[in-house]
């Protein structure tokens, strides 16, 4: 049952970079960095990226830094940092040394931003958001250069000196990068680095009215920190000039070097943390850590272990191509983690009664079964019986479809680890519905084939005066659109990814389970035998009441 699973290291083309770079002796060792804002709960894109990062520091006996990006403060809080160690823990790595923070760099994100004035550099820049955009120029026409970019170098200090002390608006003025107005990089064409804003800063309070950009942070972040190979996605391609320009203009002693390799895009599914907020805030979601959430604290809460999210990142690879993956595919590596590791008991969800007619104590017999056929280790328990037992509602047909081997009236079924059983008679409702059926054991059959017959079907059941009643949350695809983010409507304009949720993906049904899965422990999974892998819920499951969410069924539905 343990949930250690080192997948085995697939290569790639960052693998091979970094072979090569150790066997040229650029580096003598690695240190790689999972960078993640915390301004949200991490979902499975982050969860690609962990195990790239935190696996190569692994497999190369090198180093992988956690570095909380907080440059803006209205979005970041301390929950989502707790969520996110929280989340990489769980995906079974730990990082080196403590949890760093961009923001414990901001002093000296400063002093390099005044050394860059000092070498005629950057500059104070008046223009206001939309002035600058006007600037800017387009992918086609070069930008204009600031009426503000030859300030002098006094001039220059001074104002960003006043820009840090509070003395401008928010907005007012900015700090601009001198690099080339008419480059073909739009990133190039003297970015803003610093920008007034007076919000409250998770950890720096308001020591700060002035705060650093993105991608003047994160390099500089990067080299402070040693890292040796900078991992990132590929929208950052274009940035890269950026980050090697602020590196080579700045007196810092080394150059980590940036790589970029493709998203992860989960069909029916959505990789975006901003997103992902907005079901959370709308309450179209029972919150982050809902089981339909593609966030790790989702996954999690949904049963799935970090076994199986690891081989889904093994099997998604990592490239520069692009990585549409379908959900099939994570849920397929799920449930190829879960066959080994989930004991497998009994439970029925659609409860039909079973009156055995001829169920007699002391002549009609329990057994014992295995937690699993291929792990004798887990160990066994009796499977009792009794007079009334519980068996699903699908198993039972009046009128069954050609090739049913499952119970019909006249008909006999194995009950799995007990007896054949025949159906003597069907009990209705006045509605006509079936309530009860009444049905005879041969007794012969404990443990031993049918003497004269063949019985194919086996269905699965539980003893009434045994079974406990728990809560099963029945869970599905939170969208019926595989790119619920990328349909449009007859303008060509997004239609808003809200229209598709699925309304059949949460469903909650009373169950009959057996008596041994009372005492587990919350996330606790299991198999439940021909219906599917399930989990004791996080949060609400106890023994007094049990509580289980549905991981995944044991095929998929979805395929045609
Ligand atoms: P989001 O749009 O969800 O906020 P992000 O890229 O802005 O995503 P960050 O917190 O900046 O989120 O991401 C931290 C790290 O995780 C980055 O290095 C980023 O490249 C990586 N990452 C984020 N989303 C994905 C994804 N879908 N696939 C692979 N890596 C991802
Ligand atoms: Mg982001």
């Amino acid at each position: 049952m343990s949930t250690e699973h080192n997948a085995p290291s697939v290569s790639n083309f960052i693998r091979n970079i970094i072979e090569e770079d150790l066997a040229a002796n650029r580096h003598q060792t690695i240190v790689t960095r999972f960078p993640p804002e915390p301004n949200g709960y991490l979902h499975v894109g982050h969860a690609k990226s962990i195990c790239l990062n935190f696996g190569l520091a692994r497999d190369f006996g090198g180093q992988c830094h956690l570095r909380m990006d907080d440059t803006n403060p209205e979005k970041e809080s301390d929950e989502y940092v707790r969520s996110i160690q929280d989340s990489v823990r769980w995906l079974g790595f730990e990082w080196d040394g403590d949890v760093r923070y961009a923001s414990d760099y901001f002093d000296a994100l400063y002093a390099y931003a005044v050394e860059l004035i000092q070498a005629g550099k950057a500059f104070v820049c008046d223009l206001d958001a939309e002035q600058m955009r006007a600037y800017r120029g387009g992918l086609t026409e070069p930008g204009r250069e600031s009426p503000f970019r030859n300030r002098s170098i006094e001039e220059n200090l001074d104002l960003f000196a006043r820009m840090r002390a509070g003395e401008f608006a928010d907005g007012s003025k900015t700090l601009r990068l001198k690099i080339d107005m008419a480059s073909g990089n739009v990133n190039l064409r003297d970015p803003v680095i610093y920008r007034i804003r007076r919000a409250h800063h998770h950890r720096t309070g308001d020591t700060w009215c002035i705060y650093p950009m993105y991608d003047y942070t994160h390099c500089i972040s990067d080299a402070l920190e040693r890292v040796t190979h900078s991992l990132c996605t590929l929208e950052f391609e274009d940035h890269r000039p950026l980050y090697d320009w602020v590196l080579d203009e700045i007196s810092i002693d080394n150059h980590p070097r940036q790589y970029e390799f493709s998203r992860l895009e989960l069909l029916y599914a959505l990789t975006s943390k901003r997103k992902l907020n907005a079901l959370v805030t709308d309450g179209l979601v029972d919150g982050w850590d809902d089981p339909r959430m593609p966030t790790i604290e989702g996954m999690r809460r949904r049963g799935y272990s970090p076994a199986g999210v690891q081989l889904f990142a093994q099997r998604i690879g990592v490239s520069k191509s692009e990585n549409i993956i379908d959900m099939s595919v994570l849920e397929g590596a799920v449930r190829e983690t879960l066959e080994s590791e989930a004991p497998r008991v009994i439970a029925v969800l659609n409860p039909l009664k079973v009156t055995l007619v001829n169920y007699a104590e002391g002549v009609s017999g329990s057994r014992s079964a295995p937690f699993h056929p291929h792990h004798p280790e887990f160990g066994e328990r009796l499977v009792p019986l009794s007079r009334e037992i519980w068996i699903e509602q699908d198993d039972f047909a009046e009128e069954p479809p050609a090739g049913w081997q499952r119970l019909r009236p006249g008909g006999e079924v194995r009950l799995r680890y007990s007896y054949v059983m025949r159906c003597e008679e069907v009990v209705k409702d006045e509605s006509g519905r079936v309530i009860e059926l009444k049905c005879s054991l041969d007794h012969e059959t404990l443990g031993q084939n049918p003497v004269g017959r063949k019985v194919k079907g086996v269905i699965h059941w539980l003893s009434a005066e045994h079974a406990i009643e728990a809560e099963v949350r029945l869970y599905d695809r939170l969208f019926t659109e595989p790119r619920p983010d990328a349909v449009r409507g007859e303008y060509g304009e997004y239609v808003d990814f809200r229209q598709f949720l699925n309304p059949a993906s949460f469903a909650t049904v009373t169950a009959w389970v057996e008596p041994v899965v009372q005492s587990a422990p919350a996330e606790t999974r299991y198999q439940f035998e021909r219906l599917g892998y399930f989990v004791t819920d996080r949060y609400l499951h106890s023994a007094a009441r049990p509580v289980f969410n549905r991981t995944v069924a044991l095929r998929d539905a979805w395929q045609k």
